[in-house]
């Protein structure tokens, strides 16, 4: 299949939004082996959206997926356009008009008018239910080519994709072409480059599972998708190859697909029943929210000191004086003190702390930005790791300090 996603929208021109609907399609479209040959982009206007499926068609795609344009003003005419190249007529349905109708009722409010233009389906199209809006999507087929109609906000879309057309898309790809099978090895502590070198020959032999491997936010993942004509088939051919990239590289591989560094953590934790904490300095809360970003981490996250000024470390987490004038608040020294601080304040049976340089001020030869400390408090004592990140502006030193400080927890 050759797929090309088309965002519809002026506000996407306009630099006003950046098109993360079609990374996320893409991203999604790669896991199950879906080929994305172009992306494009057009304006809410009639003749140039046509023009852009045909542009389409022309260049070779048989799947293409529309986003946005599909709410009830005069602005939004995905709808219009899409049934005007297919040769079709646009019919009111009048199970989505009571659907919409459902959706301002719940809320005490009357239906606008306007709003039925989004109960109008293209003739034969397939309709997908949208519970989180009031746009529902679409799904046609025409001469071979298949036509995805999706809305533009991304909290309806996505879930549209998940539960409505990946089913649609592998149903074609059954029918007629191979099943895709991706895995994710996730790792930490390595860099792309040198773990490319180490797997590089892995990398060249392979033609079926294929071997990506990516760098991003610190971390590395490695892909591997194979091709075969069951799912079951597919994941066997998966296996021996990670195998033999575990061979290589195994001490830097922390977890799989959907296994973040915060999952592992919290996995880990409930495994032994144990809980943490964090004093934060440089990292400012960042820790704290990756964790909480997860429900249920209460069970193992008791919460976080964001020590951010010299005066809270002493005072809340009680850092020396002493410490503070010797070493100063970016030592070895303190970050012990903070991460001792917060587990005695807490009770937890862990704790972590971060304090670092993170830029683009404050640095000096002594003490360069990108020097980071991190310690972790225990039940048997205390270890601190001292980091130097050469490059990387603020936001990626602090995301670089939070990950290691929650890999520094699962090692
Ligand atoms: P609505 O019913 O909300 O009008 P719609 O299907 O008509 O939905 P648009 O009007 O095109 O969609 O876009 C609505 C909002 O969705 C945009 O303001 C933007 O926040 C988001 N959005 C649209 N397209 C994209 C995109 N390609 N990537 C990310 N966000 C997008
Ligand atoms: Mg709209």
């Amino acid at each position: 299949m050759r797929a090309e996603i088309l965002a519809v929208g002026t506000e996407l021109l306009m630099g006003q939004i950046a098109n993360t609907n079609a990374q996320y399609l893409s991203q999604r479209l790669a896991e199950i082996g879906v080929g994305v040959y172009h992306h494009t982009v057009v304006g809410d206007n009639f003749d140039r959206a046509k023009q852009a499926l045909q542009t389409a068609i022309d260049r070779g795609a048989n799947v293409v997926i529309l986003t946005g344009g599909l709410g009830p003003t005069e602005d939004d005419l995905t709808r219009e356009v899409v049934a005007s190249f297919v040769g079709r007529s646009l019919n009111l349905s009048n199970e989505i008009v009571e659907y919409i109708r459902s959706f301002y009722t719940y809320r005490g409010l009357e239906m606008p008018e306007n709003n039925t233009k989004q109960a109008m389906v293209i003739d034969g199209a397939e309709v997908l239910h949208n519970p989180r809006g009031t746009a529902p999507g679409m799904y046609l087929e025409q001469h071979g080519v298949h036509f995805f109609l999706l809305p533009g906000p991304p909290t309806e879309m996505r879930p549209m994709y998940e539960e409505q057309v990946q089913t649609i898309l592998k149903r074609l790809q059954g029918t007629n072409e191979l099943v895709f099978a991706s895995r994710f090895l996730r790792l930490f502590g390595i860099g792309e480059s040198t773990m490319e070198l180490k797997i590089r020959d892995i990398i060249q032999q392979q033609t079926n599972p294929t071997v990506a491997p990516y760098a991003s936010e610190g971390e590395v993942k490695i892909r591997l998708t194979a091709s075969a004509s069951t799912e079951a088939e597919a994941q066997a051919l998966i296996a021996p190859l990670e195998r033999s990239i575990r061979e290589r590289v195994g001490e830097f591989i922390y977890g799989i697909d959907e296994e973040s560094l915060e999952v592992k953590v919290g996995q880990l934790l409930q495994e032994l029943g144990q809980t943490f904490s964090t004093a934060e300095s440089c990292t400012g809360g960042l820790i704290g929210k990756m964790i909480t970003d997860l429900p249920g981490s209460s069970d193992y996250y008791l919460g976080s000191v964001v020590s951010y000024h010299n005066s809270v470390k002493q005072s809340v987490l009680g850092v020396e004086a002493e410490v503070l004038q010797t070493h100063g608040a970016v030592s070895a020294e303190c970050a012990v003190q903070m991460a001792e601080g917060v587990r005695k304040l807490t009770g937890t049976d862990w704790a972590v702390s971060v304090t670092g340089i993170a830029g683009p001020g404050g640095g000096s030869e002594e003490k360069p930005v990108g020097l980071v400390y991190l310690a972790v408090a225990g039940p048997n004592g205390s270890t601190v790791q001292q980091h130097q990140w050469k490059h990387g502006d603020r936001n990626q030193i602090r995301l670089r300090a939070a990950k290691t400080a929650l890999y520094s927890l699962i090692q």
